[in-house]
């Protein structure tokens, strides 16, 4: 994980001193000595993260910035101000010109290195979900990724966990106009909240009086619901040595008391930003597994669902030694209802068929569209009387009530036909569905809506 980093600074020597500890940390750095040839490299696409100092002849930092944040082209690269300690005010007016996050000259090594890397993890991030927007937009999809990405103003759900009063009103405060906080003061407690979750930060302090902090965020990491929560940690100005384990073992960010509120909010909307990123990622991710093997219009499982699972169902049944019958329903005269009542009546009855099957099959049953108005049900345990029965079952739930497609017109009669086979001694998957397949082709040449089984 790497970033490019464009270090913008008047003076030679804070260029170079950056640009040295930058690279001794792999990342690459490019420099600019002034606000318009910052402006060029930033629009040519040249670097992810920019170090912008303040003070600059010409055009200062807060105007950069403000020109990198108006521009569609610039605006996702993020800005850290470098400020003089003793201006808090910059902050202030740093933000308003859109930064991301702070850093102090003279600047410390550990908070350059923290600042980038929590920053570089955001644009990685940044960067998949775009990728993924790209591909969505090709396949011509609505685009709820797009919007996440827009969705800066997002409310966060944050776990503070401090047990100084003070400095969780002064924390609360500064974050509850835009997120909701909720405090614990015990590290036990906080972590039984967390995995309750959700949330998407934990501000821990590594402070607490008779606990380790630390051991805290070790857990947080190690469990599968708060894993990837991100993790600011607050610490004090001379325990430097804990800050660096805590970065170690997985905390994106810190504070430092005495802390200053607009790093706090530059820091929680970094951070919570990136929860929601990743999130609508991940999200992303399982509706695309979940696409490929479920039926967009009934929610059943699909075709290919059912042929890379079938086989499993069958052998299992084989090595217990248990029956195992399977059903292949076709609706009947489909065809007409299209063409009688419109293909939008027509994928109405197939929504509420599937609806009415799925009432009556067990859930251990597998229910699959295989196609068209041709559906398959997989039923593990069951002997052929019984599967007969449940079939019979589900013509009669299709035949007994006509299918209500929109209110005011008339409900529509459907009957379906069925077919059934039983796993025999010697059969094997494919044998099974070629029965049941025949049978469905005598229920339909003998009259239809009706129940045929094929004996092994
Ligand atoms: P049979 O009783 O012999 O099964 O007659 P049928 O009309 O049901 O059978 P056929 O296979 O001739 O026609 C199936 C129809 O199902 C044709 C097709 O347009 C329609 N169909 C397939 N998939 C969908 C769908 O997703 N939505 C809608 N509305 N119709 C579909
Ligand atoms: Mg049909
Ligand atoms: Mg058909």
């Amino acid at each position: 994980m790497s970033a490019r980093v464009l270090v913008v600074d008047d003076l030679a020597p804070n260029r170079k001193l950056l640009e040295a500890r930058l690279t001794a940390e792999y990342f690459d750095v490019v420099l600019a000595s002034n606000g318009p040839d910052a402006l060029t490299i930033c629009a040519a696409g040249e670097c992810d993260i920019v170090l912008l100092d303040v003070m600059m002849p010409g055009m200062d930092g807060f105007e950069v910035c403000r020109r990198l944040k108006k521009d569609p082209q610039t605006q996702h690269i993020s800005v850290v101000m470098v400020t003089a300690l003793d201006q808090p005010a910059d902050r202030v007016r740093g933000l308003e010109a859109g930064a991301d996050d702070f850093l102090t000259k003279p600047i410390d090594e550990i908070a350059l290195i923290a600042r980038v890397r929590s920053l570089t993890r955001l644009k990685v991030i940044f960067d998949e979900l775009r990728g993924r927007v790209a591909a969505t937009a090709d396949l011509g999809m609505t685009n709820s990724l797009s919007l996440a990405m827009q969705d800066d103003k997002k409310a966060g759900h944050i776990l503070l966990v401090e047990d100084r009063e003070a400095s969780a009103n002064h924390i609360r405060t500064a974050v509850r106009d835009k997120h909701t906080i909720d405090v614990e003061t015990n590290p036990q407690e906080a972590l039984f909240k967390a995995a309750d979750g959700p949330y998407d930060l934990f501000i821990v302090s590594l402070s607490l009086d008779g606990h380790d902090g630390l051991r805290l965020c070790s857990q947080l990491r190690a469990l599968a619901r708060t894993r990837h929560t991100p993790i600011l940690v607050i610490t004090e100005p001379d325990d430097r040595a804990r800050l660096l384990r805590g970065l170690e073992i997985g905390v994106n960010d810190y504070l430092q008391r005495p802390i200053d509120r607009n790093e706090l909010t530059a820091r929680v909307r970094t951070q919570v930003r990136r929860k929601h990123y990743a999130d609508t990622l991940r999200d992303s991710v399982q509706a695309s597994i979940e696409m490929a093997v479920i039926d967009a219009l009934t929610g059943l499982n699909n075709r290919r669902y059912f042929e890379t699972h079938f086989n499993g169902y069958v052998d299992q049944a084989a090595r217990k030694g248990r029956p195992l019958s399977m059903m292949i329903l076709d609706i009947d005269f489909f065809k007409s209802v299209n063409d009688t009542h419109g293909h939008d009546a027509g994928d109405e009855v197939l929504k509420s068929f599937a609806a009415r099957m799925r009432k009556v099959i067990r859930a251990s049953d597998l229910v699959c569209r295989f196609g068209g108005e041709e559906f398959v049900v997989v039923m593990p345990d069951t002997p052929a009387e019984v599967a007969r029965g449940i079939a019979e079952r589900i013509r009669m739930a299709v035949e007994q009530d006509p299918f209500t497609v929109s209110p005011g017109k008339p409900a529509i009669p459907v009957t379906v036909s069925i077919g059934l086979a039983e796993r025999g001694h010697d059969t094997v998957a494919d044998e099974i569905y070629r029965r049941a397949d025949r049978a469905l082709y005598r229920s339909k040449a003998t009259g239809r809506n009706r129940v045929t089984a094929d004996a092994a």
